[in-house]
């Protein structure tokens, strides 16, 4: 028997309880956690914001080390692999048989199955999330061996977070010398900032509190700005005079709020590119001036979660750059699976980056 946290419905504490381990079959694997975060879907899914099935184990953004491999003894890049060895995964897969996948629009996939996200309990293989000591992944969960060298606190946040990122400014075309907006200095804000580094942007992040913006420094932010204390056409005035008024090429928004495109939009260049991420919660309505919009020439761009390549953008992003920017400074605080309500409180009170569960 082993240890899962369940979550029942919004609002309400978690149970800890026992379950069995399935038979590892064909392709799948069972992977010892190590350590699993509090991602803000997490959040969203904690306080009722976005409806999820239940019962459930949540918990996606994860490492962990293989306990029992099936018959797969390779890696998504065909690395040999055994029990023992520490992976990342992508903790959902496409059905492959609906017309978005026939498309090759796989995130848009009609019958997205997503472990820690819609994948109950009390259904087979039960370990479906990685808020518990073991987590089963089926033989469509990719995975990736990760170097020994590499801590858990560094790659962590890599299956969700920095993979969502990656895709996203993708999706954005972000190129060189692009000057970056990032709104909202999370996590993925966070990866957003020191990414579009890496790739040659001058980024400027906005955010209402200090402590965020003290890490974005840090996680490679040319500009930061604390827009609490700005009056809306002040900051739109003196964010476009740092990118000599002509406004950003590039704006990522990470905040959550829709109300908050139509100042990103404002930001923005004529024909620049507006990449939306954070908000996923039911009845998100915000209002824009579509007019200027279109005189703009701008776009608006979606990203949901990524592509499978993403993931290994993101571990070799890691990888090359873990000396320029502290990764394993990412995760702020730990806690014993027992205490997840407790986690939950801290990863919901904006003084944290990753609040991580030691399964
Ligand atoms: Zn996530
Ligand atoms: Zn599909």
């Amino acid at each position: 028997m082993v240890k899962g946290a369940v979550f029942l419905k919004a609002n309400y504490p978690f149970e800890i309880k026992d379950f069995d381990i399935p038979a590892i079959e064909n392709n799948s694997l069972l992977v010892k956690v190590s350590m699993s975060n509090i991602c803000g879907s997490d959040l969203h899914f904690w306080k009722g914001e976005v409806k999820i099935p239940t019962p459930i184990i949540l918990g996606h953004e994860a490492v962990g080390r293989i306990e029992k491999l099936g018959k797969r003894n390779r890696d998504m890049m065909g690395n040999k692999v055994k029990e023992g060895d520490k992976v990342i995964y992508k903790y959902f897969y496409h059905c492959n048989h609906c017309y978005p996948c026939s498309l090759g629009d796989y995130t848009a996939c009609e019958n997205r199955v997503a472990l820690g996200v819609n994948q109950r309990c009390d259904i087979y293989p039960y370990l479906n999330g990685a808020m518990a000591e073991y987590i089963y992944l089926r033989g469509e969960n990719i995975f990736l061996k990760v170097p020994e060298d590499i801590s858990d606190e560094e790659v962590s946040s890599a299956n969700c977070a920095l993979a969502t990122i990656i895709q996203a400014l993708y999706r954005g075309n972000l190129s060189f010398g692009d000057n970056v907006i990032v709104m909202g200095a999370g996590a993925l804000g966070l990866y957003a900032c020191s990414f579009s580094k890496a790739l040659g942007a001058k980024v400027l992040c906005l955010d209402l509190s200090d402590y965020r913006l003290k890490s974005a420094e840090i996680f490679g932010a040319d500009v930061t700005i604390n827009s609490s204390s700005y009056d809306q056409e002040d900051l739109i005035r003196d964010v476009r005079k740092r990118f000599g008024d002509m406004g950003a090429d590039v704006v990522i928004g990470l905040t959550g709020s829709p109300k908050l495109v139509d100042l990103g939009l404002r930001m923005l260049r004529k024909g620049g590119r507006f990449i939306e991420v954070g908000t996923i919660s039911d009845n998100s309505y915000g209002s824009l001036d579509f007019g200027r919009m279109v005189y703009s020439s701008q776009k608006i761009i979606t990203s949901l979660n990524y592509e499978s390549w993403c993931l290994v953008k993101a571990l070799r992003f890691i990888e090359r750059y873990r000396d320029r920017y502290p990764f394993k400074d990412m995760v702020s605080h730990k806690f014993e699976l027992s205490k997840i309500d407790e986690a939950f409180k801290v990863a919901d009170s904006r003084k944290a980056r990753r609040v991580a569960i030691i399964p």
